[in-house]
């Protein structure tokens, strides 16, 4: 008689709760949402994170809010991600990071695969590498043989370890076998403003952050890190072609929210992040900035889900091979 009284008390309150997170689903959102961005405002992910979130407050109403929490490669803002409320009022943008955190951190306080509901990819976006707009190579095979002959001397920026202009600036230096002291950043964003300003020598970051300052005539623009030449800068060769086989790093993007967030709000987001990839405003930006669209496959939380864990198994080798470790 208990046991009956408790099961019905017991599925009693299971209904409830699971009314009361349908309704409080359908009633999302009453209120801003936050997209966490781990690197400084101003660089790639930032700006990314804008013209999407910019797009997405006009069409609901409702304002979605860039968060920019720097430190550590990205990981400090996924921590946050993983700790914060599943609500549905926080999300998180990441690139390749969250792939190469597990080999890269020896103690890392978030697992990538387990702490986060998926919710799309975004596009993707190719790398360049840059350098400050006296420097002394006119073209990639003149810097490459600078680099080599003075490596003491040079250094290169990036945005901290498990950033992308980490991943791409240590493969780099592999493929040239040297050492360049390497200078880390809260994102790109003030790494460019340091190379503009001529306090660092190269650099690899994404074209959102490169193509505008090389137009500009305020750095020198060398090579793209893509297999094939991509269609924004059609004489810029890519180092595959400049010497180095088979170097190829390409941005790509996840959004995420924390484990719990219910699959309604997730969906929905998905939803709203699909409908700004389509407004020809974003389309307009991010061409410009040489962003890359993605199969509509990918923009999915399958399609996320299985290409981040595809990647983990890819880098992980890659970077433990290379010895990169922090604790
Ligand atoms: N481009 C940066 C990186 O190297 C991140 C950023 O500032 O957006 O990962």
């Amino acid at each position: 008689m208990l046991f009956r009284r408790t099961l019905i008390t017991t599925l009693t309150i299971a209904l409830a709760s699971f009314g009361s997170i349908s309704s409080f689903a359908q009633a999302w959102p009453t209120k801003p949402i936050t997209l966490v961005i781990p690197f400084a405002a101003g660089g790639p992910t930032d700006v990314l994170g804008r013209v999407i979130t910019a797009s997405m407050t006009k069409a609901t109403g409702y304002p979605v809010i860039v968060e920019n929490k720097v430190g550590a490669g990205g990981t400090v803002a996924a921590a946050y991600v993983k700790n914060a409320k599943p609500d549905g009022y926080t999300f998180f943008l990441q690139h390749n990071g969250m792939a190469t955190a597990p080999a890269l951190y020896r103690k890392l306080s978030f697992n990538p695969l387990t702490d986060f509901e998926y919710v799309s990819q975004v596009v993707d976006v190719p790398m360049t590498i840059v350098a400050r707009k006296d420097f002394p190579a006119g073209d990639i095979k003149e810097l490459i043989a600078y680099l080599k002959a003075n490596s003491t001397k040079i250094n290169l920026g990036n945005a901290g370890l498990g950033a992308v202009s980490q991943l791409c600036g240590m493969m780099f230096q592999k493929a040239l076998g040297v050492n360049l002291t390497t200078v880390p950043f809260g994102g790109t964003g003030p790494a460019m403003n340091a190379l503009v300003g001529g306090q660092i020598d190269v650099m690899c970051d994404q074209t959102t952050n490169t193509l505008g300052q090389a137009e500009a005539g305020t750095v020198k623009l060398y090579a793209v890190t893509t297999s094939k030449r991509i269609k924004s800068l059609p004489n810029t060769p890519t180092l595959a072609e400049s010497g180095l086989p088979n170097f190829e790093v390409v941005v790509w993007h996840g959004v995420y929210a924390p484990k719990g967030t219910p699959k309604e709000i997730v969906n929905k987001f998905n939803l709203m992040l699909r409908n700004a990839l389509k407004d020809p405003e974003v389309i307009k930006s991010l061409t410009k900035l040489g962003a890359i669209s993605v199969p509509d496959s990918k923009l999915t939380p399958a399609g996320l889900q299985t290409w981040l864990s595809s990647e983990i198994d890819r880098y992980v080798p890659m970077i433990r091979a290379a010895g990169q470790y922090a604790d």
